[in-house]
């Protein structure tokens, strides 16, 4: 029972007087920003990516005078996650013109006045499942995300996976096999690493149509599925995950099951496969992610 309700069933329930956080989801397109305290009672602004001064000041008018406990970021990368370094809270090596080495945490925390948490995206996406979603109760596991670029988040016994800076999941190698595939692959750092060859930007540039205008049974599918089927294969090996979230919008055309199937025979009998499922919180995993990391701060 809520200390506030103890003695009266009459009373409502006061969400004023439970605590708010607030979260924003920073992608490379857009920013997603939430007030709540979950996902019952979250309040959402989305506004472009634009310059990192511009886009900044429009996400603290958002939160300016509405008494969030704290501020979760989740952050597209790559980023400093470590609170222990000089520049936490920096996004760091990004090709994004303006947002190189710029400190974002900071930018939102002197402009609010409030304490930021900060992680990458695919880890805040990763802890928002765990908190209230598809990852609810599983204590290793991948959350990962196909759109435009790859990329993944992980918790293992319990705690996000950031290591020395944070994985990046969408960059492992894949065996490539260009009399099937000639195309080169899209990442600007390795080529044909995974990102390269089955994001969205992969799709589209390998076939002349995005995946949306591909029909089901376009063989852009079967080697998409086998693509992410050894890159899950890889996570598989290295990391142990019980369960595996697929998110992103290339996601939304492939059916999980058809790729755990082809995880579990490039496996073939020496490990199970974990189970690969989709976000149940859909396109909020971030921002509730963010919020979930502001939660965790007290
Ligand atoms: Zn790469």
């Amino acid at each position: 029972m809520q200390p506030w309700s103890a003695g009266s069933w009459k009373v409502p329930r006061d969400l004023r007087r439970m605590p708010i956080y607030g979260g924003i989801e920073a992608g490379g397109t857009k920013f997603v920003c939430g007030i709540g305290s979950g996902p019952g009672d979250l309040e959402t602004f989305e506004c472009a990516t634009t310059a990192p001064r511009e886009t900044i000041a429009r996400v603290v008018a958002f939160f300016r005078g509405r008494q969030v406990e704290s501020i979760g970021i989740a952050s597209f990368g790559p980023v400093d996650p470590n609170p222990a370094s000089p520049t936490f809270g920096f996004i760091t090596t990004t090709p994004k013109p303006g947002w190189r080495e710029f400190d974002i945490a900071g930018a939102v925390r002197s402009g609010l006045g409030v304490k930021v948490a900060f992680d990458t995206d695919v880890n805040g996406a990763a802890l928002g499942e765990h908190r209230w979603g598809a990852a609810r109760g599983v204590d290793a596991f991948v959350y990962v995300t196909v759109g435009t670029g790859i990329g993944g988040g992980a918790m293992i016994d319990g705690r996000l996976l950031h290591g020395r800076m944070h994985p990046e999941m969408g960059h492992v190698r894949i065996p490539h096999d260009r009399a099937q595939d000639p195309y080169p692959g899209c990442c600007p750092f390795h080529g044909d690493c995974l990102e390269g060859l089955a994001s969205g930007r992969a799709i589209e540039e390998r076939w002349g149509a995005g995946g949306r205008s591909l029909p089901p049974e376009h063989a852009a599918w079967e080697l998409e599925a086998h693509y992410l089927a050894l890159g899950l294969m890889n996570w598989t090996c290295t990391l142990s995950p019980q369960r595996v979230i697929m998110g992103g919008g290339v996601m939304q055309r492939l059916d999980p099951a058809y790729v755990q199937n082809k995880v579990a025979a490039l496996l073939n009998g020496y490990l199970d496969p974990p189970e690969i499922v989709r976000p149940e919180l859909g396109s909020l995993s971030g921002v509730l992610g963010a919020i979930a990391l502001a939660e965790a701060l007290k």
